[in-house]
């Protein structure tokens, strides 16, 4: 077991920087996830890790050691890639023998280690069968097991759930995350899939242009997002924006299309170091805004454009003036099209960014890692 860090790594494809100066440290035993859209660099950070890639500056530590330029055998880490490359010729106990076997591990170690790795995984029972006859979320397990075999320090996994059905992922997730806190192996995961790394991770990194934008808790990228990427990024149904200015006396919000929304007392202190007459985007999720049939105070008109009912929830799309608000709901709440509503934003929760700059203003303070 170890801690990794990544100093000021950089990784360029021809011009393409894939990755941009990343700085990170992971503890020792961190379930760390690497979040963000298809091409931000993820990948490419977990193969510098690995060392499939030379890298083009920086350093890479694993524990004490420097390993920037030792080869992935050298590592001591053990991979899961979405691909699980199972050898179909090999029944489940030899494929998960395969990598000790390839280090000359004495057979009885072997037959321990294969064993007791079944039985974390809950695969006993298939030993002996081929990966023909195995359905997704077994062969996935053993290409874990394969990797948790070797007790490596570092394991890094690549959307290893990819190829599951969405009961299967779930299931799945549940399980490596047990694993990985019983195990206590610091673990690198990449996926694109919000939902993933916000149920399994100690901390999310979260990237876009091949650098870090945030590194925190999952509480942290939601609740405390750094910039408008992560905000926007996280969380389904996305937070809402709208273009906004805060007025001379600090008393107004003014939305787009000159809707003024007094600025609640409870609210004072958050928006502190928020300059008036700047160009802002407000930033607010969509459990943050409160619905009324009735019209009380600090409670906006607002019309039901639509609602998705999703069971468990109802999001309600309203407008206020040109602005959409998605809302959501509990399921007892319902409105026709239409229907004329009231809102009221949790002022106390709301986000603030710079239009230009990007950064949360009321969120001053930097988790940022770099
Ligand atoms: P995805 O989720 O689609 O795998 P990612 O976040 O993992 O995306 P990377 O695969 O790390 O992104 O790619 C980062 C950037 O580097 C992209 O612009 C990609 O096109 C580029 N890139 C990655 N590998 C190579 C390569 N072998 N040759 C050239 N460009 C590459």
């Amino acid at each position: 077991m170890a801690q990794i860090v990544l100093n000021d790594l950089l990784k360029a494809f021809e011009q393409n920087t894939a990755i941009n100066h990343v700085s990170l440290t992971i503890e020792d035993g961190t379930f760390q996830v690497l979040l963000g859209p298809s091409g931000c660099g993820k990948t490419t950070t977990l193969r510098c890790i690995a060392g499939l890639e030379k890298t083009d500056g920086g350093q890479i530590f694993i524990g004490d050691q420097d390993v920037t330029r030792l080869s992935p055998a050298e590592r001591d880490i053990a991979m899961v890639f979405q691909q699980y490359a199972i050898y179909p010729h090999m029944t489940v106990a030899e494929n998960m023998a395969f990598p000790l076997r390839a280090v000359k591990t004495p057979q009885s170690e072997i037959n321990v280690r294969v064993e007791e790795a079944a039985r974390k995984l809950r695969i006993e029972k298939l030993l002996n069968r081929k990966p023909g006859k195995l359905s997704g979320g077994e062969m996935q397990r053993v290409a874990i097991g394969r990797a948790i075999v070797r007790r490596p320090q570092v394991f890094l996994m690549d959307e290893p759930l990819s190829n599951l059905d969405a009961n299967m992922r779930a299931e799945m997730r549940t399980e490596i995350k047990r694993l990985q806190v019983e195990l206590g192996v610091t673990t690198v995961f990449v996926t694109h899939d919000q939902l993933e790394a916000m149920s399994m991770a100690d901390k999310i990194a979260v990237m876009y242009g091949g650098i870090i934008q945030q590194n925190g808790s999952p509480a942290d990228v939601y609740d405390r997002p750094f910039n408008l990427f992560v905000a926007g990024f996280i969380g389904s149904p996305s937070m809402n924006f709208v273009s906004c200015i805060l007025s001379d006396d600090g008393n107004t919000l003014m939305l787009e299309g000159e809707i003024p929304i007094g600025i609640q007392v409870a609210a004072k202190e958050r928006i502190r170091r928020v300059q008036t007459g700047k160009q802002l985007i407000l930033g607010v999720r969509p459990e943050d805004i409160s619905l009324r049939k009735d019209n009380p105070p600090e409670f906006e008109p607002c019309e039901v454009y639509v609602m998705e009912p999703l069971g468990a929830e109802n999001i309600l799309d309203v407008r206020l003036g040109n602005h959409s608000f998605k809302v959501r709901t509990p399921p007892t709440f319902s409105a026709p099209i239409g229907a004329r509503l009231s809102m009221r934003i949790d002022q106390c929760r709301m986000h603030l960014f710079d239009a230009e700059t990007t950064l949360n203003l009321t969120n001053p303070v930097r988790l940022m890692e770099i």
